[in-house]
């Protein structure tokens, strides 16, 4: 069966198999690198950039409360507490976005299985298809089955 001839990034060649049609496997192909990156950012976009806000929110109000704790507007006890609870917060946002960065990378190696296993599919109902061809030709050279 043909391979991918994509490298991959360790410099080895890509073990892909791809229909007869094609020269790369969907992770190599140069024509549907804008679809692979659409589909890899359509599932995070709007939910990264929300947790970028959210970061960027949570850095403000930490900025905030050591600018009110240095002009003497804020209790030390009370900043110390609400500095340590933003920081936690940040901690879990930033858990987050690695959680859906590894969520989006196991996206796409799914879809790559899902090809390869259409493409190992339609190779398999060729050779089929080939086959019963064969067959048939057979029986037409030797119709008494000799
Ligand atoms: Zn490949």
């Amino acid at each position: 069966m043909p391979r991918c001839s994509g490298v991959k990034r360790d410099n080895s060649q890509c073990e892909r198999i791809v229909g007869e049609s094609n020269a790369y496997c969907f992770a190599h192909d140069p024509l549907r690198k804008a679809e692979r990156s659409a589909n890899a950012s359509k599932a995070g976009k709007s939910k990264q950039s929300q947790a970028i806000g959210d970061l960027h929110a949570l850095k403000e109000k930490l900025i905030k409360l050591g600018d009110d704790l240095v002009a003497g507007k804020a209790h030390r006890g009370n900043a110390a507490v609400a500095a340590t609870c933003y920081g936690m917060a940040i901690k879990a946002t930033e858990a987050e976005v690695k959680v859906r960065e590894l969520q989006e990378s196991r996206l796409v190696e799914t879809q790559l299985r899902v090809q390869e296993q259409t493409e190992i599919i339609s190779r398999m109902e060729q050779l089929e298809e080939r086959l019963a061809l064969d067959k048939k030709s057979e029986g037409r050279r030797s119709p008494w089955g000799a």
